[in-house]
């Protein structure tokens, strides 16, 4: 399929550029001298050095709005998943849970419970330094 339509865009392009070529050549608007430069050979202060610039402030604005985006109100009553990094509306969010005063909101049940899983083992003790020492709770070795 793919070699098809590479055979079948090959032959479309070439009949295209021939045609062009008899076409231009019939209506002699073939130019007869071909022009000296057509790359610019360094880096110089033309006319697109002013759009460029424009380009550059406006994408600089762009940045400044999306850092600022806060304060002008943007984002609001929308939160951002902490576990799958979703955003979502937080008055639609199938779950949410607060921790340490903090509400989060949830994409899934599923990434709720990841939350409070990890929240858990946060807050328990982890048992591995207790259980190294003690060699019956060593984990079998791996073979
Ligand atoms: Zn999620």
């Amino acid at each position: 399929m793919t070699l098809r339509l590479l055979a079948v865009f090959w032959t479309v392009m070439s009949a295209a550029g021939l045609a062009v070529q008899y076409l231009f050549g019939a209506l002699g608007l073939v130019p007869a001298a071909h022009p000296h430069q057509v790359v610019m050979a360094g880096i110089r202060w033309n006319y697109t050095t002013a759009l460029d610039i424009i380009a550059l402030i406006g994408l600089a604005g762009l940045y400044w709005l999306y850092r600022n985006r806060e304060r002008f109100g943007g984002g609001a009553g929308y939160a951002k998943d902490p576990i799958c990094g979703m955003q979502i509306q937080k008055v639609e969010a199938p779950a949410t849970a607060c921790y340490a005063g903090d509400t989060y909101y949830f994409c899934s049940e599923h990434c709720e419970q990841t939350m409070r899983r990890a929240k858990r083992g946060r807050a328990v003790p982890h048992p591995g330094r207790a259980g190294r020492a003690a060699p019956h709770q060593q984990p079998p070795p791996n073979r």
